[in-house]
């Protein structure tokens, strides 16, 4: 799979976004990074997902600069993703975002997220959230008029948190990414995000790894004649979300890409849709006010 062939979603900044994106949370060291990226690349990913609280920006950087040439491809060819660390929220937000180009150090970032919407070392109903919320905001536009963050979005935000950054923002965020696999569909946020044209995309795809042993998954597992993974991240991007699953080995990496070739049923669609109950694996931003 070339890149110019790699399934992807149009963002309303008018670039193309790879559909399947390696997730590097807990990749960290620099032969560990150095063995998923180039496996990844091997197998067609041409989307990665680091922030600056996964500690792996200067190797995720680094370890593309030696692998690209490698691969026959250019810092054209791969969308990098990052986030700004919730220390950083607020204040600290330029300094943060800036830090996270410096560390890359690829000339620019593909997208920017805000990762969370409070603030570290803030309780979640500290009233300055919202004040802070929109000065890094602020910070991520300017950012972006300059050229240095081709797009900016949000994480973990809830749909009022988005409501408020529409009617405030002077640039509409261009992706929102949560946590969405069968136990959590999400429905209210895709519906904001579709209304606003944003571009809403997935994590924890695999539940962390636990979602890969339901019994649900497993029986449509074992009719399609795929894994687990596949069927679980085939699931999202059958209906046009894109996807981040992390691994650090090099096989799973490959077989996680392997998406683009069958389709799931609508019966086998609805079936893993029906699991939905609100489950989280990963944190929660409901009370952040
Ligand atoms: P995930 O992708 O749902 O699951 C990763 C886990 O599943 C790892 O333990 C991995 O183990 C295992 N795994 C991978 N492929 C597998 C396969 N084919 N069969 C069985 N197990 C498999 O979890 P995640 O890391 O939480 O989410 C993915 C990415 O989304 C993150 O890395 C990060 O980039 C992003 N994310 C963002 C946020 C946010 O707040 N914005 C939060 C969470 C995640 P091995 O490594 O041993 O294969």
């Amino acid at each position: 799979m070339s890149s110019s062939s790699s399934p992807s979603v149009l963002l309303n900044t008018g670039v193309q976004m790879p559909l399947l994106g390696l997730g590097t949370y807990k990749l960290v060291g620099p032969e560990d990074v150095y063995q998923a990226v180039d496996a990844a690349l091997a197998a067609g990913y041409r989307s990665f997902d680091s922030a600056a609280v996964y500690r792996n920006e200067a190797d995720l950087g680094r370890v593309l600069k030696e692998l690209l040439p490698k691969h026959g491809l250019t810092r054209e060819d791969v969308f990098i993703t990052s986030k700004l660390g919730p220390k950083d929220q607020g204040e600290g937000a330029m300094e943060g975002a800036l830090h996270s180009l410096a560390q890359l150090d690829l000339g620019y970032i593909d997208l920017y997220l805000i990762h969370w919407p409070g603030t570290q070392g803030r309780v979640v109903t500290d009233q300055r959230n919202p004040g802070n919320r929109a000065e890094s905001w602020a910070a991520l536009e300017k950012l972006h008029v300059q050229g240095k963050l081709k797009a900016i979005g949000v994480s973990n935000y809830t749909p009022a948190h988005m409501r408020e950054l529409i009617q405030s923002c002077k640039i509409p965020p261009a992706l929102l990414q949560v946590e969405f696999h069968p136990r959590l569909c999400q429905t209210e946020l895709r519906k904001v995000c579709e209304e606003y044209e944003v571009c809403f995309q997935a994590y924890s795809s695999l539940g962390k790894g636990e979602l890969v042993t339901d019994p649900v998954v497993l029986e449509v597992s074992k009719n399609c004649e795929r894994t687990p993974a596949q069927v679980l991240l085939r699931w999202a991007v059958q209906q046009g979300v894109p996807v981040l699953p992390k691994s650090s080995n090099p096989d799973r990496i490959k077989d996680n890409a392997r998406l683009f070739d069958f389709t799931l049923s609508d019966t086998d669609m609805d079936r893993l849709s029906a699991l939905d109950c609100e489950h989280k694996y990963c944190w929660d931003p409901s009370e952040v006010v």
